[in-house]
């Protein structure tokens, strides 16, 4: 593979099926070296909060907090670096903030009763959480699109109080992130960040309190220090590289398709781009077209290690089978690059977010159209689903029997509480049949 941009295989290949599993093979960010020091950073935020918090800011992010008080950023700063930024970014913000907005808002579910005849009710009661804690990276690139994707649903299902955190190396805020955040309505931000900042919002600080769940992505400390306060705190999920799957009719225009894969690509040297076709001449032209487009862009580098580790062009029979291998592959992207793409939909079975036609690129979907960005990888599509409004709202059975309706459920728990041998649930039930020794 040294001098090949990107591998080219055929499902008529000999061996075809193992080359495709050791291609999509991803081992989760598992270290044990960095869950060691992880798992010592929780220990110390948990037992010294915020002087840890300060310590370690100093020694991870490189800069001199004075007080914990330094880690918060103002809001009257906040709202400055949405006044002070430029136009047309705060044009843009503003707009896909919107369209976020006004997706989202058709996720919010209802709560529902119904009352038997008896007069038993039955239900389910939605809730918002009450606090959530959002990590918004921050190490070695910053990502306003990512406040806008996490915050806004969270907003939406009615979180009453949304504490961001991101570390700023050297001391250094983006401005951008702060619009973000004020734009989204995020109301506390913190500059701390990595282990310590899963820590202080999983257990909470002297200036911090705990929150109930913590959503975002991040590297790996991160991700670690997330499995590891699994269980006293909700999460989202644990993202893995990010993916992007075409699949094309050989009838766009390549150069489209090539930067399709490399707007994957460029987010890091994990991250896969495969692109599947019934055309072997267009997987030529896609090919071509790499090579031409690639020393131009200015993630080269990034993207050259990406698709000749991960990356992959993919010859397949038919449209059927181009199908039947997505759903293997349970993509976090698929774009359907295909005439009449909304005509494939009933067959697509596993994907994260499905992209219908030539014109919609995964990058609108990135920043801009509304569905939220954050999606599940790694093959996890199988089980799992974007996030969104459900995941900031939780729900609680409902119900409230009659005396006549309690009497008749006293007697089915009665002989399921004896069965079990568990006699006090089965009196507690006992004690409410009508007409019987009990009333
Ligand atoms: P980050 O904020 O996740 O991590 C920075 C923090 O890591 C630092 O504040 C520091 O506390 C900690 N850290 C760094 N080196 C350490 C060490 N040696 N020991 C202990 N702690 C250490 O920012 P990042 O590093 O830029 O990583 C961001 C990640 O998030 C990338 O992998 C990126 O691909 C991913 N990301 C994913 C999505 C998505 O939607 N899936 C979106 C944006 C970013």
């Amino acid at each position: 593979m040294a001098d090949t941009l990107i591998r080219r295989m055929s499902t008529a290949d000999v061996g075809f099926d193992l080359a495709l599993t050791t291609l999509l093979d991803w081992e989760s960010a598992s270290n044990p070296t960095v869950a060691e020091t992880v798992a010592k950073v929780l220990a110390k935020v948990r037992a010294e909060g915020d002087a840890a918090l300060l310590e370690f800011t100093r020694q991870f992010d490189g800069w001199e907090p004075e007080s914990a008080a330094a880690l918060e950023i103002p809001r009257s700063r906040i709202q400055a670096a949405l006044d002070n930024i430029d136009v047309d970014v705060r044009e843009a913000l503003e707009t896909a903030a919107e369209r976020i907005r006004a997706y989202h808002q058709h996720q919010c579910q209802e709560s529902w009763s119904y009352r038997e005849a008896d007069g038993t009710l039955l239900g389910q009661q939605i809730t918002a959480l009450e606090r959530v804690g959002l990590y918004v990276p921050g190490g070695k690139a910053t990502y306003p699109s990512s406040v806008l994707m996490n915050a806004i649903p969270a907003k939406v299902a009615g979180v009453d109080e949304l504490i961001m955190v991101s570390p700023t190396p050297k001391g250094f805020v983006n401005e951008m992130v702060l619009a973000a955040a004020a734009i989204a309505g995020v109301d506390r931000v913190l500059t701390i960040g990595g282990a310590q900042a899963v820590a202080a919002l999983a257990h909470g600080t002297e200036s911090i309190p705990k929150v109930d769940k913590i959503v975002g992505p991040g590297n790996i400390y991160v991700a670690t220090a997330k499995r590891q306060v699994f269980g006293s705190v909700g999460l989202d999920m644990i993202a893995g590289p990010s993916e992007i799957l075409v699949i094309c009719d050989g009838k766009t225009d390549p150069d489209w398709i090539a930067m399709d894969l490399f707007s994957q690509a460029e987010h890091d040297e994990d991250a896969q781009s495969i692109l599947l076709s019934p055309d072997a001449a267009f997987l030529d032209k896609v090919e071509a077209s790499i090579a031409r487009l690639l020393p131009e862009s200015e993630r080269a580098e990034i993207i050259r290690q990406s698709l000749s580790a991960r990356g992959a062009l993919i010859l397949v029979d038919d449209m059927d089978e181009a199908i039947s291998l997505s759903n293997r592959i349970a993509p976090e992207h698929l774009e359907l690059s295909v005439d009449n793409a909304e005509q494939l939909l009933p067959n697509i079975r596993h994907a994260g977010a499905i992209f219908l036609g030539r014109y919609t690129p995964e990058a609108l979907g990135d920043y801009c159209a509304g569905p939220n960005h954050v999606l599940p990888t790694s093959g996890t599509a199988r089980f799992s689903s974007p996030l969104g409004v459900y995941d900031f709202q939780k729900r609680s059975s409902l119900i409230g029997c009659s005396a006549a309706g309690a009497s008749e459920l006293a007697k089915v728990a009665s002989i399921l509480a004896r069965g079990e041998s568990l006699t006090a649930h089965a009196r507690s039930a006992e004690y409410r049949l009508l007409g019987g020794e009990n009333e």
